[in-house]
This record gives C-alpha cells, structure tokens and sequence, in this order.
C-alpha cells in the first residue's frame, strides 16, 4: 500500500519545485534564527538570497556529527523552547549525545514518514505492531509507535530486552508487525527456534521493519525464513528526526527516502564535491520541512549511491543503493580499509556458520592483530578442534580473499557471543591511538 501517492509518487520536476521552495524557506529561518548558520554562511560569503533553486544547495556549508556536539545541547534550534514538544538523543559513544529537538509539527511529519514505511507492509487497523526498538531518549521507539498510531494500527510497546516475555506476548495478542534492530530480531528468532512452547508458523507474525543498523541479505534471509515474514528495511537518524528517513518498497531493491521532507546528496568524502549521478561516495542529508532544528547538509558518513530511475513500485522517490558501511565505522587494519559488515555477509555464505561474530583489534609488537570469533551452529559444533577444521578453512579462505587480510578465527560453541536488545557491537578496537594519530 502506498500511503501518500501525492508524494511519494510525485513527477521528479514537480518534486523538484517543491524541494527548492522549501529549501530556500528552510535556509532563510536557519540564517536567520540560527546563529551557527549565520556565521558558517558569512564566513563563505552566502546569502539566502543566493539560494534560487535546489541545485543550489552545494553552495550550503556541511553540518557535521562535531558541529551538533560543539552546539549541545540546544545551539541549532531555531525556535524558542515554548515551541518545543519533544526532546530525543542519541546514545553517543563517546561525549555529549546529539540532541534532537521537535514542534508539534515534526512530530507530526515524523510519523508521516514512519507510516509511509510502515504502509509497504500493509499496516493499518486491527495490526498488532510489537515495537521491541527501546523506548526513550532513542528515536526508535517512540518513532515506530507514533507510525504505527497514525495508520490505526494497535500499538504494543515492548521497548527491548526480557526476549522470553516478548515472545509470549507475541503470540497471545497476535502480533503480526516487529519494529526492532535486525540484530535483536534474529535474537528473538533464535529464542523462538528453542523454545519449546512457541512455533514460528504459528504466530500472527507477517512482516518486520527492522533499522538503525547496517544488515545484510544474508541477515535478511535469514530472518525471513525463521519468522516466516517479509523483512522491511526502515532507514533513519537522530540527526534528520530518526527512523523513517526512508524505507524499502515490496522490491527491496534499494531504500525510498521522503524527499519532500529530506533532500540527499552523495559527495566525495575528500574533495568534499557532489559525484555524478548514481557514483558512490558519502551521504548528506538536509531537512527541507524540520522546524525546531532544521539541518543543512548533514555528513551521514554513510558510505553509498542513489537510484533515480522510476521503481516498479510506482514511486519516483529516489532511492539509496546498499550501505556499504559507515566511514567511521571503517577499521584499518595493516594497513586495508575493512568493515565489520563485510565480516557478516560472509558469514552468511555459510549454513554451517551462524551470523553472530565478534572482532577483536589490537596492536602486539607493532603489528595489527585481527581476531574474529564466531559461531557453528548447534548441528555443525563439536568441542574436538579436529571436527571443526573442514568448517573453518573455507571460511578463512574466503576471508582472506575478500578483505585482503589474514583474521585469527576462533571457533566458539553456539550461543556463546553476546545478543544485543539494540544495536549490535561487534568490535572492540584496543589499540591505542594517542600515539600515531
Ligand atoms: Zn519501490
């Protein structure tokens, strides 16, 4: 179902006047209410006058993920608190978290484009949307729970964590949509196939919309089969509102962003030039409807290209091709560039292998060390290190041959790796930095 033709399917020239329109209003307010803006756009001689057309917007300066820490926690608000509604904030690994900070009318907008996600698997009245994303100062629970409320459908608001009770309540109030992390989900999927009293083909279960991290198609696969649904991907940040930037249509062949209401880009992350049309490089987003905290050119680090050919499923939103990773997530280790998720879609080629892994980095006489553990499934593990060899060499060959680099792989019996309730960690990087960089 597509929930806004108006918008989604809009001919890309009238979506255009659109876009310019609210970009030339989005850049007024941001120069006038937000000094920030002000002095970024002073110092490279813009005026909001420049600004005519959407095409115009490589003249804007870029915000950065640094810029939105430098202001915390309320510098690149653009209204005052009176008008606020709502506060959320990132997590944040390290410092201050990224604050994001919503009228009533980003609210509003902000379930817009969740619905419109939420409508590619059908939802609507007499759904049970169990959303096991956490509830709080994280975009993703309240961000699928007012979704799911502005399409009618049954709100079940689990929050993350107690999988047991999850899964019992999924199958006594027939839950048919899971909104959560595709790590969490493949959690509850692996607590279903042990559980002696619940079955997967007899839950209500039909679709999930799974976000907020980086997975694969084997993932996908793997969820799709062991829940008996269709796995939607629902795209977003704090930065932009949170999930619902974008999402898959039925084809899964690349993730619709909502340009009415956000405008992408992909540049070259060095020369920090726009690329030709469907390259690859890093993806900016600006807000183009936000109110409380509007953003110009935000550097996602997302590493990726856009789709503008028509979908077949009517839309004519653009769409991101496949996230090849995050540049700050990006490892490098003697020397090669490696991503953890290159780790998991090879996982994923083997029946033998479940996707769980952990890699571990560390420096030993000046040289990088890379320690991958992963995990044979319960029907493939025996504890004799003889048994496990026919398993682990054509996993360490394609590793090898893949990333460019020799892992330490170590086998671990099932279950071992720690499950996630919300995003999933899979590095841990002990190198000390301090010295070389
Ligand atoms: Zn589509």
């Amino acid at each position: 179902m597509i929930h806004n033709p108006a918008m989604e399917c809009m001919p890309r020239e009238e979506m255009r006047k659109l876009q310019t329109e609210r970009l030339i209003k989005t850049v007024k307010t941001c120069y006038e209410k937000v000094p920030f803006y002000k002095r970024k756009m002073d110092k490279m001689g813009i005026k909001p006058e420049d600004i005519t057309s959407i095409d115009d917007i490589t003249k804007l300066p870029f915000t950065t993920k640094y810029d939105l820490r430098d202001e915390y926690p309320f510098g690149l608000q653009a209204v005052p608190m009176s008008e606020v509604r709502r506060i959320h904030a990132s997590s944040g690994t390290t410092g201050k978290p990224v604050v994001g900070t919503y009228t009533q009318n980003d609210l509003d907008n902000w379930a817009e484009c969740v619905a419109r996600v939420l409508a590619v698997g059908d939802i609507g009245p007499g759904d049970v949307v169990q959303v096991s994303y956490g509830y709080g100062l994280f975009t993703g629970g309240l961000g699928a729970h007012d979704g799911a409320a502005k399409l009618g459908a049954i709100q079940l608001p689990t929050s993350s964590g107690n999988s047991e009770k999850q899964i019992m309540l999924m199958q006594d109030f027939g839950t048919t949509a899971l909104c959560c992390t595709p790590s969490y989900a493949l959690h509850l999927a692996e607590c279903i196939e042990k559980s002696d009293t619940v079955k997967a083909e007899n839950l209500k279960l039909r679709v999930g919309f799974f976000g907020a991290e980086p997975w694969t198609w084997g993932i996908r696969r793997e969820l799709e089969k062991k829940l008996h649904i269709k796995a939607i991907d629902i795209y977003g940040l704090t930065e932009m509102s949170g999930p619902g930037v974008g999402g898959e249509c039925q084809y899964q062949d690349g993730t619709h962003v909502w340009e009415d209401m956000f405008y992408p880009e992909i540049i070259n992350p060095e020369t920090l030039e726009p690329v030709a049309p469907g390259e690859q490089g890093e993806l900016v987003f600006t807000s183009l409807c936000k109110e409380a905290m509007p953003i110009l050119r935000y550097r996602t680090r997302d590493l990726t290209h856009l789709i503008y050919e028509k979908c077949r499923c009517g839309r004519t939103a653009v769409r991101i091709g496949k996230i090849l990773g995050r540049s700050d997530d990006m490892l490098i280790i003697r020397g090669v560039n490696v991503f953890p998720s290159q780790v998991e879609a090879i996982l994923t080629e083997f029946p033998a292998f479940s996707p769980q892994y952990f890699i571990t980095v560390d420096r030993k006489n000046h040289e990088d060390t890379f320690d991958l553990d992963v995990e044979l499934r319960p029907e493939f593990f025996s504890p004799n290190p003889a048994k496990q060899m026919p398993f682990i060499k054509p996993l360490y060959d394609r590793l090898c041959s893949v990333m460019g680099i020799k892992p330490n792989v170590h086998i671990l019996p099932p279950n071992s790796i720690q499950r996630s309730t919300g995003k999933a960690k899979h590095v841990n990087d002990k190198r000390d930095f301090s010295n070389w960089r």
